[in-house]
């Protein structure tokens, strides 16, 4: 991809104006009271951003990912905590709906997920299940008429302005030492704030302040058989390939942060002046705008390369295991989303860093924007995998690919 098409070009141009607009003059005041207004999303709805990746038949947008991550990066760059409940709902949330979903689904949640009246959470983590999804221990019990969950799922963004939730469950037994622990898990979806939903804690997070992250219990929600997504056994399928899309988002998310990083740092070396001089003239302080600058554009071109591969590939990621015309290795889109999270939230966290250092006290000040995006990059290396994980995946990856598998 050598350079953005006219659409591209538009979308991100809207994003951009209502980040300027409608995010960056608040983000300061949300972080502060830890909330977002339904107002944001109302904005989001009306310029048609909270169907990014819905069909036009269910009211979306229907934007390839490179463009949708365009969108979702602009936003983050306006306020972290938007672009990443933008990143849950139009990622993972509506990718598990169009992969998975029998059309009646599809046709009941993703016209409110387009028209923004539901919005969507991906509720995955446990207290003892974070990366070791295989852990899950939120119970599925099949019921005459459908089924029961009970259990408790933490860390869910968006979890109660949520519409639809989209929900994992052992509906197995608990794994054998010979079976993957994955093994037993079905997804569902389950509409926000049904009987037996409670909300039992929202989470004091260091960054994204603004964005809810809460703990649920679900004390016996009854479900009917039509709430499950995918066959029975399938959610870990199900849950994989809408993580591959949801790293892409987050890497989009942590590219608004770090670019945001990155003009507030040229700014105020331009500005502030020490020993006579700005201190953009000195070389230490070249040296890490440079390495901004450079970090950036690496996380940007990984990014929307891999999201060209991952479009190319539709709806079945399996069937692109290894493909020839490749760049880079390892060849698996699984490893090359992984990736592409690895480099951009790290380079969101560098870059957030540096930036703090340029602002010297200042940085370090609640008064300026920077301390707040150093804690905001700091998410970005944790959720939807975290760098350790995701290196364990990409390592994985260039195993199997040696041996030929
Ligand atoms: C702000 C925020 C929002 C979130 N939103 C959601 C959400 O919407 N939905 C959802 O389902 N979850 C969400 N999460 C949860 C998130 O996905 C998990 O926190 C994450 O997957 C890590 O799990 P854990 O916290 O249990 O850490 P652990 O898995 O306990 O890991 C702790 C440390 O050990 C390392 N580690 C673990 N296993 C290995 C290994 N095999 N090799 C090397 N190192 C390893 C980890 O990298 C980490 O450094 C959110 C988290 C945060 C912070």
């Amino acid at each position: 991809m050598t350079r953005l098409t006219d659409e591209q070009l538009e979308i991100r141009a809207l994003a951009r104006e209502f980040a300027l607009g409608e995010l960056r003059p608040h983000a300061e005041a949300w972080d502060a009271a830890r909330a977002l207004p339904e107002e944001v999303f109302r904005g989001l709805a009306d310029i048609g951003f909270l169907g990014l990746r819905a069909p036009e038949a269910h009211g979306g947008l229907d934007l390839d990912l490179p463009t949708a991550l365009l969108a979702v990066e602009a936003l983050a760059w306006g306020e972290a905590a938007v672009g990443l409940s933008v990143a849950i709902h139009a990622g993972p949330v509506t990718r598990a709906l169009l992969t998975a979903g029998t059309p009646a689904q599809q046709s009941r949640w993703l016209p409110g997920l387009a028209d923004g009246s539901c919005l969507g959470a991906f509720a995955l983590s446990e207290s003892e299940a974070g990366s070791d999804v295989g852990a899950v221990a939120l119970r599925a019990e099949a019921a005459d008429d459908g089924w029961i969950l009970t259990g408790e799922k933490r860390w869910v963004t968006n979890g109660v302005r949520a519409g639809l939730l989209v929900v994992f469950a052992r509906t197995g037994a608990p794994a054998e030492a010979d079976t993957p622990a994955t093994e037993g898990l079905t997804a569902f979806l389950v509409e926000g704030g049904a009987d037996g939903i409670r909300v039992v804690g929202r989470e004091r997070t260091l960054g994204l302040c603004a964005s809810e992250t809460v703990t649920l219990a679900f004390e016996g929600v009854r479900l009917p058989e039509d709430a499950r997504l995918g066959s029975v056994g399938e959610g870990w399928s199900v849950a994989r390939d809408a993580l591959v899309h949801g790293r892409l988002f987050v890497a989009a998310q942590a590219l608004g942060i770090a670019q945001a990083a990155q003009e507030h740092a040229v700014r105020y070396a331009g500005e502030r002046e020490q020993f006579g001089r700005s201190l953009d003239a000195f070389g230490g302080i070249q040296e890490k705008l440079a390495g901004m600058a450079i970090r950036i554009a690496q996380a940007r071109a990984l990014l929307l390369e891999t999201a060209v591969r991952v479009d190319a590939a539709g709806l079945d990621l399996r069937g692109d295991g290894v493909s020839e015309g490749a760049l880079h290795h390892p060849v698996s889109l699984e490893a090359a989303a992984a990736m592409a999270k690895v480099t951009a939230s790290e380079a969101a966290m560098w870059v957030s860093d540096e930036a703090v250092q340029i602002f010297g006290g200042y940085g370090y000040m609640r008064d300026y924007p920077v301390e707040k995006l150093m804690r905001d990059a700091k998410g970005t290396e944790i959720y939807e995998g975290t760098s350790e994980v995701l290196r364990w995946v990409i390592a994985r990856e260039l195993v199997r690919e040696a041996a030929g598998g």
